[in-house]
């Protein structure tokens, strides 16, 4: 590894040497160059044998000149000493062998970064004082007015702007917001699919408040030396807390923030940099006006401790569009593209679903790229048609698409989850509902990110999940009399539940108020020696099996009830929601409220449960 850096600085000084010759350089007279040097605008000079070069000093140079300047060389005692008393770092001054010393100049230099390097790396490697020193670099900082972008740029995504907008307030007037006494939250954590904007929204949220924004990747934590990582999380929010107000942005969490513990190799280096996080997150007061902003595509591998209350606790999805959001996507991209008059964007959106902001804006690109070598200048249809062939022949390998039929049946799972989420009280906020293809419906989702056990559960509560997880098979026996593997992922959490409250919380009938589950600790202990043998007999193995098998086909036909009574809502809603890809949960709301249906009362008797904590 030494050697391939040595080759590579090498190789990168000598091209520095020569873009430092290919530079343009501007002849000018000796006595201009003194008069330069008198009044203080030069920075250095190197005299040769046969001229005087001269570098302008940045500030004093307006960027149409050259900074490099030339004389022809005069024997002039005078010279040295006057650019020495005008503060001009004076080079080659004791020439004559001059060829031995710019042989020498120009070694010594790459050879002195080489050493340097290397001491550096070292230091790194042994995570000492030095370490903090590589980490240093780290944050990227966009500059507040070159790179900006704004709400504008980004198209399809309104729910997630909608929550963000309430952030761009509080970098704009932090003041006002702490004299209210209101409280931000510390972290917001965008999720969703990659290439559907997230840092892109990041980015933007900066630029609608005008504020600085600090970003790292936690991909580049990746590769690092121990000890670098927390280095440079430490270094972030120092800055960051000097620049208040801005935007602490870190992406791709995931590749920082798995859990701990979760692979065999413990990644050292992760840990400590993750670690490092937690302590910059937890000690870090809001008020002072740094928002923290975070973006992953994996909220399920997260270490939970870096969702709990007080840390990323603000999720906010950042979905697939649907089509209105690619139409939107596409305008957004094709606005600086000349568009031929047959070129339909909104059948271009039609054609696209699944795709997310990436994909479209390659679309677009392909189609101007297309036009330039056809020689039209215009995009047309026949251009966007072959970019999307080409965009989807890139994409066919991890994406599939789903046909007419597969979507229908999409759509009256999806809907059996959501109406029987809107019959039963106290259910999530129910806020989308979705068959963009491998889009995740916000329902799902929520279910999905790894919440803290937060609140107390009741015996209704988790007979109501199981009611709304079942839900989505129960809604296709219904219609098609017939079911599909698209439930697995809902048995899976739906077995689980019922596990837990036979097993862990006593909430089957007749096995007493006792508790199957061996704790924690214990498991720990002898992991090696397989799952719980000998804790109970094969009677009450299958007495806990029966009972699981209860609860869930109770709820199972619970849900199923509630879907017959509202067979004419569903059929309704699955033609609004195939038409569209996309409902929110008002829109569902308001196709309800139509004819009104009255509550079903549920199959299981329930034995009376306080509903409150
Ligand atoms: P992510 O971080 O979610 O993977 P990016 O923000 O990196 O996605 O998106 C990559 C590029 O795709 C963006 O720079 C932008 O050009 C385009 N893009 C993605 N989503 C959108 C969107 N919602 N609106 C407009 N452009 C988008
Ligand atoms: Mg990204
Ligand atoms: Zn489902």
């Amino acid at each position: 590894m030494f050697l391939a850096i040595f080759l590579g600085l090498a190789v990168s000084a000598l091209l520095l040497g020569r873009c430092a010759k290919d530079a343009p350089v501007r002849e000018i007279a000796y006595s201009a160059l003194r008069a330069e040097a008198a009044a203080g605008g030069l920075e250095r000079v190197t005299i040769t044998p046969t001229e005087i070069r001269a570098t302008r000093r940045a500030e004093r140079t307006r960027w149409s000149q050259p900074r490099d300047v030339r004389a022809e060389r005069v024997d002039d005692p005078q010279l040295v000493p006057e650019l020495r008393a005008a503060g001009v770092e004076v080079w080659g001054a004791h020439e004559r062998d001059s060829a031995v010393t710019s042989l020498l100049s120009s070694l010594i230099i790459p050879l002195l970064m080489v050493a340097v390097v290397l001491w550096f790396v070292r230091g790194a490697r042994r995570a000492g004082p030095m370490a903090a020193q590589a980490g240093r670099s780290g944050a990227r900082l966009y500059a507040e007015t070159a790179t900006r972008a704004t709400f504008a740029d980004v198209a399809g995504v309104d729910e997630a702007k909608q929550e963000l907008v309430e952030v761009i307030e509080y970098l704009r007037t932090p003041e006002k917001f702490a004299r209210l006494g209101g409280t931000l939250p510390k972290g917001i954590l965008l999720v969703g699919p990659p290439g559907t904007g997230k840092t892109l929204l990041a980015r933007a949220v900066a630029g609608e408040a005008g504020v600085a924004f600090f970003s790292i990747s936690g991909s580049e934590f990746v590769e690092l030396f121990v000890g670098v990582g927390a280095a440079r999380v430490r270094d972030l929010f120092a800055h960051a807390r000097e620049r208040a107000p801005c935007i602490v942005f870190i992406d791709e969490l995931d590749a920082i923030g798995k859990a701990r513990g979760a692979s065999l190799n413990a990644h050292e280096e992760r840990e400590q940099t993750l670690n490092q996080l937690l302590v910059e997150l937890d000690g870090f007061d809001p008020r002072v006006g740094v928002v923290l902003m975070a973006a992953t595509n994996r909220p399920e591998i997260l270490d939970p401790a870096l969702l709990r209350p007080g840390r990323f606790d603000r999720h906010v999805l950042v979905d697939r569009p649907d089509k209105a959001g690619r139409l939107a996507i596409l305008q957004v991209h094709s606005r600086k593209t000349a568009l031929a008059a047959d070129a339909d964007l909104d059948a271009i959106a039609s054609m696209t679903a699944g795709m997310v902001g990436a994909d479209l804006a390659n679309i677009v690109n392909e189609a101007a790229l297309l036009a330039v070598r056809r020689d039209k200048d215009a995009v047309g249809t026949a251009e966007l048609q072959e970019a999307i062939a080409r965009v989807i022949a890139g994409l066919e390998k991890r994406n599939r698409v789903l046909s007419p039929a597969e979507k229908e049946r999409v759509a009256y799972h999806e809907l059996g989850h959501a109406l029987v989420a809107l019959a039963l009280p106290g259910q999530a906020e129910l806020r989308k509902i979705s068959i963009v293809p491998r889009g995740i419906a916000a329902l799902g989702y929520t279910l999905q990110l790894p919440t803290e056990d937060r609140f107390l559960l009741t015996r209704r509560e988790l007979e109501d999940k199981l009611a709304v997880l079942l839900a989505g098979r129960a809604a296709e026996e219904l219609i098609y009399g017939d079911v599909s593997t698209g439930a697995q992922d809902d048995l899976q959490k739906a077995t689980n539940i019922a596990r837990s409250m036979v097993r862990a919380y006593a909430m089957g009938e007749g096995l007493g108020p006792l508790s199957f589950e061996r704790d924690r600790a214990a498991t720990m202990l002898d992991a090696v020696g397989g799952p719980g043998r000998g804790e109970y007999g094969d009677d009450v193995a299958r007495a806990i099996d029966a009972e699981m098998k209860r609860i869930c086909l109770a709820q199972h036909a619970r849900a199923l009830a509630l879907l017959t009574d509202r067979r004419a809502l569903l059929e309704r809603a699955a033609v609004a929601l195939l038409a569209s890809e996309t409902l929110t949960g008002d829109e569902l709301r308001a196709l309800c409220d139509a004819p009104p249906v009255a509550p079903v009362a549920p199959v299981a008797p329930v034995a009376p449960v306080a509903r409150s904590a």
